[in-house]
C-alpha cells in the first residue's frame, strides 16, 4: 500500500531534490522517508528519531515498507543521527517549535558544512529561527505558508549562503511578506483578532503593555495591507 502524507509533509516533499540523501530529523513514523523512497525521489534516508515510542514505531513501518535497505532508523538526538560518511544532502526538520529547531542545528552546526539544503517546518516562533539562519551563514531560498486541520505552517527552504532580513521580514517571512498569499492573510488576521481582544483586555493605566500590542498590532495591518 502507498503511503499517503499529510498535505503539510507533502508540501515539504516537494521541495526535496531529485536523488537526495535525506535525514529526516524527529521523523516519528518515517511516513517522509518512506513516501519519498516508495516514489523514488530519493536514494537513501536516515529517519532520526530521539523518543523511543516514535523510533519503534518508524522501525516498524520501514520494515513493513520492504525499505530496510534504503532507509536506517536511528535514535538519535538530532543532528547526531549522521555522519560523515552518510553524505547527507537534505535534513528536514518538521512539526516541531522554532526555537527546537534552531537549537538541533546550533548543536549540531559543524555537521551542516556539506549538507546542501535544509528544509524546515517550525509550528512556532518562525522569527527566532530565521534569525539563528541569517547568523549562521543560511538564507532562505523559498517559502511556503498553508493551513491544514485549522492550523497554519510555514515551510522554509534555506541553503548555505547570506541573508540579512529586517524586523518585518523577520517576522512575517520575506518571501511570504511579498506574495500576501490569502493563507498569510488568513493566518496574521486570527492573529490580529487575538491582539485586539487582548488589548481589550488591558486596562488604560498599563500604558507599556497598550503601547506594546498596539505596535504588535499596527506591524500586522502593515503587513496584510490593511492599516
Ligand atoms: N516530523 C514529523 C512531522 O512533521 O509530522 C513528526 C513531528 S512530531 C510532532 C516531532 C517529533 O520530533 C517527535 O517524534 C519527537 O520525539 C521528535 N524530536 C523532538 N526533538 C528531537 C530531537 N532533538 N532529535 C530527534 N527527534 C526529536
Amino acid at each position: 500500500m502507498q503511503t499517503i502524507l499529510s498535505q503539510r509533509l507533502q508540501d515539504v516533499a516537494n521541495y526535496i531534490p531529485t536523488g537526495a540523501r535525506l535525514l529526516d530529523v524527529g521523523s516519528d513514523h518515517a511516513y517522509l522517508p518512506i513516501y519519498l523512497m516508495e516514489k523514488g525521489l530519493i536514494d537513501f534516508a536516515i529517519a532520526g528519531e530521539v523518543v523511543k515510542g516514535p523510533y519503534d514505531s518508524a522501525v516498524t513501518n520501514v520494515a513493513s515498507s520492504g525499505l530496510s535497505d534504503k532507509i536506517q532508523v536511528r535514535l538519535a538526538n538530532g543532528l547526531a543521527a549522521f555522519e560523515e560518511a552518510d553524505d547527507i544532502s537534505v535534513i528536514t526538520i518538521c512539526g516541531m517549535g522554532g526555537y527546537l529547531i534552531s537549537d538541533i542545528l546550533e548543536n549540531g552546526r559543524a555537521k551542516l558544512t556539506n549538507v546542501d539544503r535544509l528544509i524546515l517546518q517550525p509550528n512556532n516562533r518562525e522569527d527566532e529561527l530565521r534569525d539563528w539562519l541569517g547568523r549562521n551563514g543560511f538564507k532562505i531560498i523559498a517559502e511556503k505558508i498553508m493551513t491544514e486541520n485549522d492550523k497554519f505552517y510555514e515551510i522554509m527552504v534555506v541553503e548555505p549562503g547570506q541573508m540579512d532580513l529586517d524586523a518585518r521580514e523577520l517576522r512575517f517571512g520575506p518571501y511570504l511578506l511579498q506574495e500576501k498569499s490569502q493563507v498569510f492573510k488568513a493566518k496574521w488576521q486570527r492573529e490580529l483578532g487575538k491582539l485586539e481582544s487582548a488589548l481589550s483586555h488591558v486596562p488604560e493605566s498599563h500604558e507599556d503593555d497598550r503601547s506594546a500590542i498596539s505596535q504588535k498590532i499596527q506591524a500586522i495591518k502593515e503587513a496584510i495591507n490593511e492599516s
